[in-house]
This record gives structure tokens, C-alpha cells and sequence, in this order.
């Protein structure tokens, strides 16, 4: 960082604010996380200086010794964690991941049957603002109205009636466990390939506290930066590893160009440490304090959707206590809490507005903090959703926020702020 410092102060300044935002907020966002100081010392290596089109041992360019032994590394790593035939660690992206799929496996005009964007799905569900919705016809399922968790028979009987080529399960605001073998099911029924988009659980999947897609999906899609705690990237697995080549070719060539062989390295290293006993107390208490913040809002009488979580994540359903998503999401931020406004089942609000707050766990238990913490972060918010106009409540949130953050340093090994 001294370099930086030296040779551009300007943007030195900036990752420290940001590395200060970092220190002083309460990160709730579920799909965010602090990566070990081992994950960011690979990230920021030498490696990003090498081009390595291909794979280890077939590349189209010289002297990738050693970066091919640190993609086996990843590659072998990720197929241990999640018991995969096949891993390419190449993706730059959960989006990269996904579309590299829909080019291995589908032709333009074909049926794809995806959970609906404002029931949890994502983007790259077959929403029509991105390529999956432009490009494929697309049907989507969503979640019942009353249990707010996967309808099978609904998903079952748009599967018979569409025909669909593939099914796609695993969502961004999903907090309920996921049946992939009921998916099976019904996708050997219709004849679909299934895949699972584990971005948002892949490190409870790996801890053995979710349930593993593998043995029933043709393809699992994961992001690395979100539960699994590793760099921002994606990453594709799959149980036969016959298939799992036309995923390596629909990578590259077919979608990307050269790999990040800096940000795999790092990928293999974050694999390396899920794979620790450690990980899976992590794992653990993640889904303990999400629990524990969940239960907190509804004494406070905030609604949780399906009234409750079995993951790392909370959507808190605001029209409970006659609020917006945005005017939630502003309310936190103004006492350092980081969350994000999002759609609640059969939202009466545009995407813009949304009834809901997504809150996740994985980044404040990586700090350290436990269910006594979680109890007191809803307490905070509940404090500050339910007394909206009062400034000396607002105050003493942002106090209690502070006190927490103090509490739980991080990445103390970086320093404090260089004034500018
Ligand atoms: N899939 C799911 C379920 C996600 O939640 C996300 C990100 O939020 C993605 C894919 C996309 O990942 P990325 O932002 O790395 O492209």
C-alpha cells in the first residue's frame, strides 16, 4: 500500500475511505463479505500480469508454469469442497458463470423455467432487462403466496406445460432451504437439464449446512465472493465431467478471453480455507446469527418473509410496520447500517421503492460478532424503522453502531486513515 501511496495519493485516499467505510459500518448486505488478508495478497499479485488463454497444461501462450499450477490448485480445491467431477474456476462473475452455461447448453428461442426477479430470483434468471430474458423464452415461477417458499406443484405443472429445456433453481433473496431433489425430479419428468445457481449459500453448501445440488444437478453456478468468502469471481461445477467440458469451452472461447489467473489464485486460496474446520463453525454461525437477527425483528413486531431463515439471509417484509424499502434502506444508512431495499413476494411496490430489506449475516460474523450481537443489531434497527422522525433515538443508533464496530476490528493489519 506504501507504493500506492507514493505514486497515486489520489486513489490511495480513496481505498482508504473505503477501507474506513468498511471499519465503521455494520455490513448487512447479504451478498457481501471481508475476504481473508490472504485472499487479497493473492488477489494483488503478480499473477495478474500473465496471459493464460486455455487451461493448465493447454494454454495458448508461454511460461504459464506456474499460473497452471495455481488454476489445478483452484480447480482441484473446488471439486474437493463441493464434491464435483468438474470445476472451471475461470468466470469472472456469477453473470459470467451463468451465461457460459446458456451458451454450453441452449440454443437463441429456447424454453428456460427460472424463478421470478421479484420473488428472489436473479437477474440472469431470464429476467428481460438481461440476455437470459432477450435471448430465451422465458417462464418463471415464484413463491406461494401464503407460505412464501417454493410451490413444487406450481413449478411442476409450468414445467409440463412449457416443456422447458432447462430449470433453474438458486436465488439472490431466497432464505428458505432448497429441495433440489424434488427439482430433479420434475426436471426427469420434463427432460430438462437443472442447474443450481448457488451464489448466495455456496459457503454454507460447502460447510454441509445446506443441502449439496451436486449429486442432482447437471450444473451448479456459484459466485466466490458471497457466504464462500473468496475474491469477487464465479465459478462453474459439474457432476460429469463429460459435460463439464462444454462448460470449459463455452468459457473460453465462447464467452471470455484471458483469464484472471491473480483473482483464481485467490479463489484458490479462499477454497483452501473453506475447506478448513474452521469454515464450518463459520458457516454455522452465520446461519445462527441470521437466525437470531430474525427472530429479534419479529419480537420488535417486524415481519420476516416466511417468517423466518434458514440461510445467511432475512428479508424483512416493511409493510408490516407501513414502510417502504427505500425509506428503510435510507433510515439504516443514516446510522452507518449497510442494506440494500428489495422486493418482497407479490411486492405492490415498483423495484425502485420495493416493500423489503435484504439483510445477511456472512460480513458481521467474519467480524467476529455472535447471536448477543445479532440480538442487539435488531434491536438497533428496530429502534431506528419504528421511531423514524426521532433524531436522539437516530443518535443513540448510531452510537450503538459505532460501539459494535469498535468492538470487532478489521483488517487490523492495514493501518488507519493517512489523513489527506
Ligand atoms: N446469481 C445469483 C443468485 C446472485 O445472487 C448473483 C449476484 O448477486 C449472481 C448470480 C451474479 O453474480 P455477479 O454479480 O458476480 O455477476
Amino acid at each position: 500500500f506504501d507504493f500506492l501511496q507514493e505514486s497515486d495519493p489520489l486513489l490511495a485516499s480513496i481505498i482508504q475511505r473505503e477501507l474506513q467505510r468498511q471499519r465503521d459500518h455494520l455490513e448487512l448486505i447479504a451478498s457481501e463479505n471481508f475476504t481473508s488478508s490472504a485472499v487479497l495478497a493473492a488477489q494483488g499479485s503478480v499473477l495478474t500480469n500473465k496471459y493464460a488463454e486455455g487451461l493448465p497444461g493447454k494454454r495458448y501462450y508461454g511460461g504459464c508454469a506456474f499460473v497452471d499450477e495455481a488454476e489445478q490448485l483452484a480447480i482441484d480445491r473446488a471439486k474437493e469442497l463441493f464434491g464435483a467431477a468438474h470445476a472451471n474456476v475461470q468466470p469472472h462473475s456469477g453473470a459470467q458463470a451463468n451465461f457460459a452455461v446458456f451458451l454450453a447448453l441452449l440454443q437463441p428461442g429456447d424454453t428456460i423455467l427460472g424463478m421470478d426477479l421479484s420473488h428472489g430470483g436473479h437477474l440472469t434468471h431470464g429476467s428481460p432487462v438481461n440476455v437470459s430474458g432477450k435471448w430465451f423464452n422465458v417462464v418463471q415461477y415464484g413463491v406461494g403466496r401464503e407460505t412464501e417458499q417454493l410451490d413444487f406443484d406450481q413449478i411442476r405443472e409450468l414445467a409440463l406445460e412449457h416443456r422447458p429445456k432447462l430449470i433453474i433453481c438458486g436465488y439472490s433473496a431466497y432464505p428458505r432451504v432448497i429441495d433440489f431433489e424434488k427439482f430433479r425430479a420434475i426436471a426427469d419428468e420434463v427432460g430438462a437439464y437443472l442447474m443450481a445457481d448457488i451464489a448466495h449459500i455456496a459457503g454454507l453448501v460447502a460447510a454441509g449446512y445446506h443441502p449439496n445440488p451436486l449429486p442432482h444437478c447437471d450444473v451448479v453456478t456459484t459466485t466466490t465472493h458471497k457466504t464462500l468468502r473468496g475474491p469477487r469471481g464465479g465459478l462453474i461445477l459439474a457432476r460429469d465431467a463429460e459435460l463439464g467440458k462444454k462448460f470449459d469451452k463455452a468459457v473460453f472461447p465462447g464467452s471470455q478471453g484471458g483469464p484472471l489467473e491473480h483473482v483464481i489464485a485467490a479463489k484458490a486460496v479462499a477454497f483452501g480455507e473453506a475447506l478448513k474446520p474452521e469454515f464450518r463453525a463459520y458457516a454455522a454461525q452465520v446461519i445462527a446469527n441470521a437466525q437470531r437477527m430474525a427472530a429479534q425483528l419479529q419480537q420488535r413486531g417486524i415481519k420476516v418473509v416466511s417468517d423466518g431463515t434458514d440461510n445467511h439471509l432475512v428479508l424483512v417484509d416493511l409493510r408490516s410496520i407501513g414502510m417502504t424499502g427505500k425509506r428503510a434502506d435510507q433510515l439504516v444508512s443514516e446510522v452507518n447500517i449497510t442494506a440494500n431495499k428489495n422486493t418482497v413476494p407479490y411486492d405492490p411496490e415498483s423495484p425502485f421503492v420495493t416493500s423489503g430489506l435484504r439483510l445477511g449475516s456472512p460480513a458481521m460474523t467474519t467480524r467476529g460478532m455472535g447471536e448477543a450481537e445479532f440480538t442487539e443489531i435488531a434491536n438497533i434497527i428496530a429502534d431506528r424503522l419504528l421511531n423514524p422522525e426521532d433524531a436522539a433515538i437516530a443518535e443513540h443508533c448510531k452510537r450503538r453502531v459505532a460501539a459494535l464496530c469498535d468492538r470487532f476490528p478489521l483488517y487490523t493489519h492495514l493501518g488507519g486513515l493517512v489523513p489527506a
